[in-house]
Formats: structure tokens, C-alpha cells, sequence
């Protein structure tokens, strides 16, 4: 196993695991319960952590995150799955036929 990234926010970890996982990876997150029951235990020690199972997926994964980061700043435009109409990146609806953008 191998650490991947540790985050402030529990959230953000998750979604890189979603990410990843939807890619076929293998990953768990560590210090995931820690997180708000701090107590005794040095902040630093309580950030949320992501490690893949397999070492040799460590390139790949940070290739997904940062191409993930891309598209994010890109604010790319989407197709419509329901009527493949072209939509601006600011809609979370198509304009069209009002289906939601499932990307
Ligand atoms: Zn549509």
C-alpha cells in the first residue's frame, strides 16, 4: 500500500476516492472516524489520509486527480445524455428538455 494524499476535509477525500474507485482503483481512506474526536491526538495525525492498495497505480491516480482538476478550471461544457444538446458549464440543467447533468 501506498499513501496517496491527505486532505483537510473528510469530503474532499471521499471524493477522490469516488474518483478513483470509478476508475477501477482500490483505495481506502485512513483517519477517516478520528477526524472530530480529536482528544489527546496531535491535529496532524487526524487529517484524513487516502492510500491505494497497489503501489504501481500511484502514477495513474495522480494523472485522474490532476486531469479531474482540469476539467473542474476548464469548466467544460456538457452534452445532454437525454437530448444531446450542448450546454453551458454553468447549468446543472439542460436548457433544453430540463434533464439534470449526470457527468
Ligand atoms: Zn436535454
Amino acid at each position: 500500500m501506498i499513501k496517496l494524499t491527505s486532505g483537510d476535509s473528510i469530503f474532499d477525500i471521499k471524493h477522490l476516492e469516488n474518483l478513483l474507485k470509478a476508475n477501477g482503483i482500490e483505495c481506502i481512506i485512513k483517519n477517516e472516524h478520528l477526524v472530530g474526536g480529536l482528544g489527546e491526538i496531535p491535529f496532524i495525525e487526524c487529517l484524513p489520509e487516502l492510500w491505494l492498495i497497489d503501489d504501481k497505480k500511484l502514477k495513474y491516480s495522480k494523472e485522474i486527480i490532476s486531469n479531474a482538476h482540469k476539467l473542474h478550471k476548464k469548466n467544460v461544457e456538457w452534452c445532454c445524455k437525454k437530448c444531446n444538446e450542448i450546454n453551458e458549464y454553468q447549468f446543472a440543467i439542460c436548457w433544453k428538455c430540463e434533464e439534470e447533468n449526470h457527468e
